[in-house]
């Protein structure tokens, strides 16, 4: 690191990386092999409790053969996709593998410019550095609409952050919003014992079957066309990250939903006497509902002149206006699958490179514009 003094009250380090989910895991890696001073702070109180806390009968859709990290790959069958709970045991593993340097339980309220560095501050703590990365994940702000307030008090509401199993909903029928991955996996588990409607439209389908034929064959190209196709540094990616509105539909199919009788209704718009109101005017009487309605970025902790909640204009994770400063980790940050295990293992590698070098241009790929300031449904 350099040479420069820090005052005693506060700790130092040349990087700090705030969030030791798999992208602050998968920089950390490379930091270590190159020797930098480093540190991570996570606000969890273990290593992979971003995905430990995902609902019980989570699997990831990623096959284990592109679930691991550089430097250690996921053990086992590299054709089977890995319960949530093996997916944090690999991630405490890895940074133990590594001695990669997290402090757990460290919760950052507040980033500032500090001279030429940062001050990064967590309650009473503080420390001091030259850069400073966000890797808080692409799910921190569960997004429910407004109108949801107004729903009768009767009814149990609960995020798909904050769902785990059946047993939490009130008996009765639930209603389902949002027909992304998330909602049409919850829907077909609640569909086992109780009526369920489900609102809103997918994105899409997967044209093929996902299982471990997928995995041996159509989700490599998945893969290939999500870190390598659709980036930033292609015209038809560009249009694709100005369009992207989420992924289609993985594993659980409209199909699958219509077998296992789940009702489709129209999106929820509105509330009319306590209960949700579709856009063609239903009246839902449901016993719980269960938002799966995405998440917001915010970056409010970022306390640096012309910073706001949006993420802020950068270039492939380097953020413009404010030289020292990264992110890793959101969604379409380069590529479609930025935001996933194959997408931020390749976008760690090219951050660590520009942090490696020396100061100027870093690297050999080509900088490129990124998208500034969006958001995610
Ligand atoms: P996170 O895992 O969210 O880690 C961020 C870390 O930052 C957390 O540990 C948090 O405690 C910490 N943090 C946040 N704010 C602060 C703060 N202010 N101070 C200190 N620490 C902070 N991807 C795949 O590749 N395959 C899949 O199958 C797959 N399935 C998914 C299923 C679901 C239901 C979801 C929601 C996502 C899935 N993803 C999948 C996407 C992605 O891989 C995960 O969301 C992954 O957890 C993102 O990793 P991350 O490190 O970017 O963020």
């Amino acid at each position: 690191m350099d040479t420069r003094s820090f005052p005693t009250s506060a700790e130092s380090a040349d990087i700090v990386i705030i969030g030791g989910g798999q992208a602050g895991l998968a920089l950390g890696y490379h930091l270590v092999r190159a020797r930098r001073d480093f540190v991570i702070l996570d606000a969890g109180s273990r290593v992979g409790d971003a995905w430990r806390t995902r609902w019980d009968s989570l699997r990831l859709f990623t096959p284990a053969k592109f679930d691991g990290l550089d430097g250690m790959p996921f053990p086992g069958d590299r054709l089977a996709f890995p319960t949530k709970d093996e997916q944090a045991d690999y991630l405490e593993a890895y940074a133990a593998r590594f001695a990669l340097p997290v402090r757990t339980g460290i919760r950052v309220e507040r980033v500032r410019q500090d001279g030429d560095g940062f001050l990064v501050e967590a309650g009473s703590r503080r420390w001091r550095s030259n850069s400073v990365v966000l890797a808080t994940g692409a799910e921190q702000v569960p997004f429910v609409p407004v109108f949801a307030d107004r729903i009768a008090g009767s009814i149990l509401q609960v995020h798909s952050s904050d769902y785990r199993n059946p047993a939490q909903l009130r008996p009765g029928a639930v209603l389902v919003v949002g027909l992304g991955n998330s909602g049409a996996e919850i829907a077909l588990e609640l569909s086992s014992d109780r009526e369920v409607l489900l609102a809103g439209e997918p994105v899409g389908e997967l044209p093929f079957r996902h299982g471990r034929s997928a995995a041996r064959f159509a989700l490599p190209l998945i893969r290939f066309a999500g870190t390598r196709v659709l980036t930033l540094a292609t015209p038809v990616g560009r249009r694709a990250a100005a369009r992207f509105s989420g992924p289609p539909l993985i594993r659980t199919r409209l199909r699958d939903l219509a077998a296992a009788g789940v009702t489709r209704v129209q999106r929820i718009t509105d509330v009319a006497d306590g209960l949700p109101r579709t856009a063609d005017g239903r009246i839902l009487d449901v016993a719980s509902v269960v938002w799966c309605t995405g998440y917001r970025e915010d970056f409010g902790i970022l306390d640096l002149p012309g910073a706001s909640a949006q993420r802020p204009d950068h270039e492939r994770g380097e953020v413009s206006a404010v030289p020292g400063l990264y992110l890793l980790g959101q969604e379409f940050l380069f590529a479609a699958a930025s935001a996933t295990l194959p997408g931020v293992r390749r976008d760690a590698r090219y951050l660590a490179s520009r942090l490696a070098a020396p100061a100027g241009r870093r690297s050999d790929e080509p900088m490129l514009v990124g998208v500034g300031r969006r958001g995610r449904a």
